[in-house]
């Protein structure tokens, strides 16, 4: 089990061993309480794969978000 510590986008307070992996991102401001997602590349080194020979797969994922 890993856990991170992440600076809150709203108030800037720093939330220490947060468990973002189990929780998908999400996670709450001990300070203001906001209910927030990081996004997994903001905490986590590794990277999405894509196959780059499948570029309309890769589009249809961002053009999702
Ligand atoms: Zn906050």
């Amino acid at each position: 089990m890993s856990s991170q510590n992440v600076r809150c986008p709203v108030c800037g307070c720093l939330n220490k061993g947060l468990a973002l992996d189990e929780t998908h991102g999400w996670m709450e401001c001990i300070k203001c309480k906001t209910v927030v997602q990081i996004q997994p590349e903001k905490y986590v080194k590794k990277i999405p794969v894509f196959d780059m020979s499948d570029t309309e797969s890769i589009v249809n994922a961002l053009a999702r978000k």
